[in-house]
């Protein structure tokens, strides 16, 4: 980077910092995207004449309100509900809910943040957003859940609409909560609309999109290994995570060939020498959906395999790997053990589960790296051909989807390539998926005068 393109980087974060304290996800989200766009603006001086960047990292809208609801044993709880309307320069906002006790502004700003530039580059036209609450779902009973989301979406809607906002699942919040949400909405609104994705199949939703974001994932990560000369076939994969995306980011690269041997959760992780098959995939996907269990569990139904309590997967030697269950996952410290075992890929399914610090150490190495915001589109990438499909009012087939899923899993790489190969042949993901998305919103926002 020039002196220049170096002094705008250094004066834009200290302002961020400034007006955003205390928001260190947020941070770190835009630096990285600052970082790689920097010298294509210094380049370009009208998008720093009209202040893009600077638009891009306020939100154009944020709702906070209140959510009451009442226990089982009677008691008034109250938790924190947001909406994080971030962009909505190429498309209506779209992004997840998150239900997690962890749930704060900066999170979900950075989130919503992240979530403009996967969508500018799953090629549809999404702008970004998301939200949630400090609500966790965990040892909840369904009528608490359905109580919680029913006075969530009471507030909620009155800001969301096929048009306007249309949400989707994220951590916490699956099949189970889109329902009593999707409910509620259509109650009050009085309207049967495609406002919510990842809905049941037998109400509006789209074949697949349970399985797209691991999916893509694993698609993702086959166009960058090919560019090795490699495929999934053979190779020993360690995945963390229990939840939807990582229990299809096993699945789909279980049926490439590889043999997956880890999956976590945020008390321990397991580990299966054999590595999972079919037979064992369905216990775990029945375990974490319906009884709602710990992954701990998986070792007295198999005991050659192992629980570690307190641990992450990292440590287990692998040749790919993929952090598959929330932010901030995967620190320096892991990143040397991964690079120590010989692991060659990292492919995130999660949204920055990879501290800046490790990614140096990742990429240092040589390692193939890609950001979720490239590598997991293919989730709202599916969400987004699920409100073509409610607008259309019609239902693909699961292959039309795949291939649908495939071809932008694709398209998101060759985008990766274009923009972010380097003068030695080889691909920086992080600098190709941040250009590509920004150059899209950002013309947009140039066309659009100043909102
Ligand atoms: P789920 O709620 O289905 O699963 C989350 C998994 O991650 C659980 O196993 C959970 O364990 C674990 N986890 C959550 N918080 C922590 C933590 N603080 N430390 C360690 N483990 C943790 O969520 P998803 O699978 O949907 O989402 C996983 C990641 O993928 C998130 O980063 C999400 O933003 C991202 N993503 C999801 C998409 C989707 O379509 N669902 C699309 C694109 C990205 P525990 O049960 O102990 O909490």
């Amino acid at each position: 980077m020039d002196k220049f393109a170096e002094k705008y980087v250094n004066s834009f974060m200290s302002e961020l910092i400034a007006r955003n304290p205390g928001e260190k996800e947020f941070h770190q989200a835009v630096g990285e995207v600052v970082n790689s766009v920097a010298p294509y603006i210094v380049q370009n001086p009208q998008l720093m004449d009209l202040k893009i960047m600077e638009r891009m990292v306020e939100p154009e809208r944020i709702i906070i309100f209140r959510v009451p609801w009442m226990d089982d044993n009677g008691r008034i709880q109250i938790n924190r509900g947001y909406r994080v309307q971030m962009n909505s320069a190429i498309g209506p906002y779209k992004g997840g809910i998150r239900f997690h006790s962890s749930v704060n502004l900066s999170i979900l700003k950075f989130l919503a943040f992240e979530q403009t530039f996967k969508n500018s580059l799953t090629t549809l036209p999404m702008g970004g957003g998301k939200g949630g609450s400090d609500f966790s779902p965990r040892g909840k009973s369904d009528a608490e859940v359905m109580r919680f989301c029913q006075s969530f979406m009471t507030e909620l809607q009155r800001h969301i609409g096929q048009d306007t906002d249309i949400p989707a699942g994220d951590i916490g919040v699956g099949g189970r909560e889109v329902g009593f949400l999707y409910g509620q909405y259509k109650r009050l609104r009085n309207e049967f609309t495609g406002t919510l994705t990842g809905k049941g199949m037998s109400w509006g939703g789209s074949r697949l999109r349970p399985e797209a974001t691991g999916y893509g994932a694993c698609y993702f990560a086959q166009e960058m290994l090919a560019t090795r000369g490699k495929s999934f076939e053979g190779q020993t994969v360690v995945i963390s995570g229990a939840g939807n995306v990582a229990q299809f980011a096993a699945k789909k690269a279980m049926s490439l060939g590889a043999k997956v041997v880890t999956l976590s959760d945020s008390n321990g992780y397991i580990y299966d020498p054999e590595g999972f098959n079919e037979e064992k995939w369905e216990y775990i996907a029945h375990l974490k959906n319906v009884l709602r269990g710990r992954i701990k569990e998986y070792v007295n139904e198999y005991p050659t395999a192992k629980y570690f309590p307190d641990e992450r997967p990292w440590g287990v030697p692998c040749d790919i790997a993929m952090p598959c269950a929330t932010q901030n996952e995967l620190e320096a410290e892991d990143a040397k053990k991964l690079v120590a075992n010989g692991c060659y890929c990292v492919c995130e399914g999660a949204n920055m589960p990879t501290t800046p610090e490790a990614i140096e150490i990742i990429r240092g190495n040589g390692l193939l790296y890609s950001p979720g915001k490239a590598s997991n589109a293919g989730g709202v990438a599916t969400s987004g051909l699920e409100m073509s499909q409610n607008s259309m009012r019609l239902h693909w087939t699961a292959e039309e989807v795949d291939k649908n899923l495939h071809t932008i899993m694709k398209d998101i790489h060759e985008s990766c390539a274009r923009y972010g190969t380097e003068e030695d042949g080889t691909i920086n993901y992080v600098k190709g998926a941040n250009l590509a998305g920004f150059i899209k919103v950002a013309d947009a926002m140039c066309g659009q005068g100043l909102v």
